[in-house]
């Protein structure tokens, strides 16, 4: 996806102002980067990425591009080691994203006579806060509830006739297995769901979604951009669409930085087109996923992402080709009798690459043909031939962490 003329013209403006900024990070960073030139995309393509790393280094205001004045709020996303990344928000940056949430409630088809009720915690972090703003904007009714205290969540459920429940997946389905262990599914009124962007498998999503009864659309942000609320999915779950006057997207090879066409899988780059408090351009998230071609069913067109697949910090590089363990446990999610818990071991075998694949399966099944299944599976969706190696269920130790899935043994 290029920018297109509204988006160019956005970031133009957005680097002059930026390259006033005295002492500012950009300033120092992009020495006065215009997009002048008659290639302005490969001008763009070629400034250079922003990281987490650079944000925590100037820790904690040193990314603010406004003066102090006009700073009303921050918000903090936890690192999970060290210093947190602190990012600045404007009037109009708080204003944009209650704008950008309201959307995502329109799009999931939620409206000013909902109940909303919200479990993300509230604080340093942006995720109740962002899900309350839109659903005001909107004109909904917030429950503005915050995580745990199970007992009280389906109370006010109960009592409040909640329609709409905004939660973490995992959340999300801990509040489902209770109200289904209680037997009290046809006191909640709940009729849709909204669901932070973590990854999450297809039997969970299947789970929350018939236990309770709901719509599910899986919620897109990040601390750094705003929070959640920069793109979510429609009603033809297929992908989430995001914003484009506010972001700009692009997908990167991680290993190389180069950029890659739209469709193919690789890192969300995100730069903001709007944003005061801390403008961010080219930003690295970290986050896999891959632009979706084509114009979606529902009509919007939108730049669309796929479901996250995981993180670049999980990607393993095999015969040349970038694997995510996502990518594994979609390709054994649809294969019958196949469980979810597999191993990856990676050989370099006469300096080939090798790879196996450790997958178990339901009884019944013929371990022959499931290894033959998940060969050519993996081969015609991955692009890679692997060794498949099937074995009896409840062999493989659980694990709770992905990267305890993969042992890489060529070094
Ligand atoms: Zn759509």
């Amino acid at each position: 996806m290029k920018l297109d003329a509204t988006q160019l013209e956005m970031l133009r403006a957005q680097l002059e102002r930026l390259s006033k900024v005295e002492g500012g990070f950009y300033k120092r960073k992009l020495k006065g980067a215009r997009l002048g030139s008659c290639d302005p995309q490969g001008e763009f393509e070629a400034l250079p990425f922003t990281t987490k790393s650079e944000l925590r280094d100037v820790y904690p205001l040193g990314i603010s591009a406004v003066p102090e004045r006009e700073i009303l709020r921050i918000h903090s996303s936890s690192g999970t080691t060290g210093t947190p990344i602190i990012i600045p928000y404007t009037k109009k940056d708080i204003d944009d994203w209650a704008v950008m949430f309201k959307r995502c409630y329109e799009m999931a088809g939620i409206t000013s006579m909902d109940r909303i009720h919200v479990t993300p915690g509230y604080g340093l972090w942006t995720a109740g806060i962002g899900f309350q703003l839109g659903a005001e904007l909107l004109g909904a009714m917030v429950i503005p509830m915050g995580p745990g205290n199970t007992e009280k969540q389906i109370k006010m459920m109960i009592d409040l006739e909640s329609t709409v429940l905004c939660a973490t997946s995992s959340f999300a389905l801990l509040l489902a297995e209770e109200i289904e262990r209680r037997g009290i599914r046809d006191r909640i009124r709940l009729k849709k769901g909204v669901i932070g962007s973590e990854r999450w498998g297809e039997k969970t999503r299947r789970r929350i979604s018939g236990q309770l009864g709901i719509e599910l659309y899986d919620i897109y942000g990040l601390t750094e951009i705003y929070g959640p609320g920069i793109g979510i999915a429609c009603r033809c779950d297929a992908g989430m669409h995001c914003f484009d006057d506010y972001i700009y997207m692009e997908i990167i090879d991680p290993k190389t930085g180069k950029n890659l066409p739209d469709g193919e899988w690789g890192e969300l780059v995100i730069t903001t087109l709007q944003k005061e408090g801390a403008p961010l351009i080219r930003y690295r998230t970290h986050d896999l996923t891959r632009i979706i071609p084509g114009v979606c069913e529902c009509g919007c067109e939108n730049t669309r992402i796929d479901t996250l697949i995981g993180r670049t910090d999980d990607m393993i590089k095999v015969k040349g080709v970038n694997i995510y363990p996502g990518q594994v446990e979609d390709v054994l999610r649809d294969i019958d009798g196949v469980s979810s818990e597999y191993r990856i071991q990676i050989n370099r075998v006469s300096g080939k690459d090798e790879m196996t694949l450790v997958f178990e399966t339901d009884p019944g099944f013929e371990q022959d043909a499931m290894e033959h299944t998940v060969r050519s599976m993996f081969k015609s969706r991955v692009g890679l031939t692997v060794i498949p190696s099937a074995v009896p269920l409840g062999v493989l130790p659980r694990s709770e962490k992905k990267t305890a899935r993969v042992q890489d043994n060529r070094n």
